[in-house]
């Protein structure tokens, strides 16, 4: 028989945070390890529960609600949505600009097929979140990466992005609050950015799934409510904010200069189409956590779960001799350096793959998020205290070894 090959249209397409080194980490479960998981931003596996409201809710609609929707979504929760961009200072929005999906990812990757022909180009943050690398690839696109500053805060460099930009250039991602780095932008900067996309008629993807999972008392600015000029996507959903990863509701909003884009509006909306709807209990789900107290403060505030433990992560990763990490202000992620002098790494899957076979570790390579560069990988915080401190000592324990290779 001949061999069934995959699609051409892969070749460029990667997913490394469920890549190669978690394969072998399941593996290595299989076998009897034990394997501290530092590797994905999945809430609820650490116990850190969805308000039990929308648990109520979900487990309510299950029968309810087992037909198709509208493609967009149910009337009610997407007037939510409006309701929440209301409230982010977000003008102009109605319930037709509202998609609903199965999590923010399915809408990400429709945004980006609408719109992209061969060789278009996207602006896209680098370190960044890889799905975006890998859908601009999927939908025929050309990702080309600008550069996000470790000695600025992990800032968006905006001189790079001007230099990258090219008749080809559709749109620009900004992902805020930051994965992997946790940064957290201010309005002057995202101000910047905007400008730059008016000048050059770029759509901004605003991928805001973390704009609740603040620390040190931070606001987050929706960038979508800091112009009316440019065409906005604004990406959101109960994944992050409401550790409800699996129930995968998330949405999409069209803001801004709607006019110029109604053939890309009838591409939506056609792809919307094609999908049928998102499941109907997930979003049913999106209208009750949208509305009353928000549990994630406490969760994020001083002394709360996800603040100690970011801490906890900073201060054991920054006693390690030749790690440096710029504190994270948002989301639940930091992208330590791993100085190259130090710590000669050449190929950082590799070491991926040797912390975990030496310590029972997983963390995700820098390189898995379009770093360039093997000097840094992504932790997550999310496992309680004692079994962070138990990895990072694993960590500084390898290094060490590493060290005096
Ligand atoms: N956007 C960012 C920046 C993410 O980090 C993630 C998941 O980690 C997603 C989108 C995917 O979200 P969802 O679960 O809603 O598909």
């Amino acid at each position: 028989m001949k061999p069934i090959a995959k699609s051409s249209k892969l070749a460029n397409v990667c997913y490394d945070i469920r890549g190669p080194v978690l394969d072998k980490a399941r593996q290595m479960e299989e076998d009897g390890h034990k394997i501290i998981k530092l590797n994905i931003g999945n809430l609820a596996v650490f116990g850190l529960e969805p308000p039990d409201e929308i648990v109520q809710d979900m487990i309510r609609n299950l029968s309810g609600a087992a037909g198709y929707t509208d493609s967009k979504g149910l009337f009610a929760p997407r007037k939510s949505v409006v309701h929440y961009c209301q409230e982010k200072g977000i003008k102009g929005v109605t319930v037709d600009d509202v998609y609903l999906g199965n999590g923010a990812s399915e809408l990400i990757v429709m945004a980006l097929n609408a719109l992209l022909n061969e060789d278009d180009e996207v602006l896209l943050p680098a370190p960044d979140y890889p799905l975006y690398t890998a859908a601009v690839s999927l939908s025929g696109g050309r990702p080309v990466h600008y550069l996000c500053d470790e000695q600025s805060d992990w800032y968006p460099d905006i001189a790079d992005i001007r230099a990258k930009i090219t008749p080809k250039t559709k749109a620009i991602v900004v992902i805020n609050p930051n994965n992997p780095t946790g940064a957290l932008y201010p309005e002057s900067l995202l101000k910047e950015i905007i400008q730059v996309a008016r000048e050059h008629q770029l759509i901004v993807m605003a991928d805001e799934i973390y704009d609740k999972t603040l620390y040190d008392s931070a606001v987050h600015t929706s960038m979508a409510s800091l112009a009316d000029d440019v065409l906005f996507l604004t990406f959101n959903g109960l994944s992050k904010n409401y550790r409800s990863c699996g129930y995968r509701a998330g949405w999409m909003v069209v803001s801004g200069e709607k006019r110029h884009a109604r053939d890309y509006i009838e591409g939506l909306n056609m792809l919307a189409s094609m999908r049928l709807c998102a499941n109907t209990p997930g979003q049913l789900a999106i209208q009750t956590a949208l509305g009353g107290y928000q549990s994630i403060k406490d969760l994020v505030a001083p002394g709360g779960r996800l603040c100690k433990q970011r801490d906890l992560a900073y201060d054991l990763l920054t006693q390690i001799p030749g790690v440096s990490v710029v504190k994270p202000k948002g989301a639940l992620y930091m992208f330590p350096r791993l100085d190259p002098k130090m710590y000669p790494i050449a190929d950082d899957q590799q070491f991926a793959y040797e912390l975990l076979a030496e310590e029972k570790v997983l963390i995700v390579q820098g390189t898995g998020f379009n770093w360039a560069h093997p000097d840094h990988f992504r932790l997550v915080f999310l496992p309680n205290s004692d079994d962070l401190t138990d990895a990072v000592g694993r960590i500084a324990r390898f290094l060490d070894g590493y060290r005096k290779r």
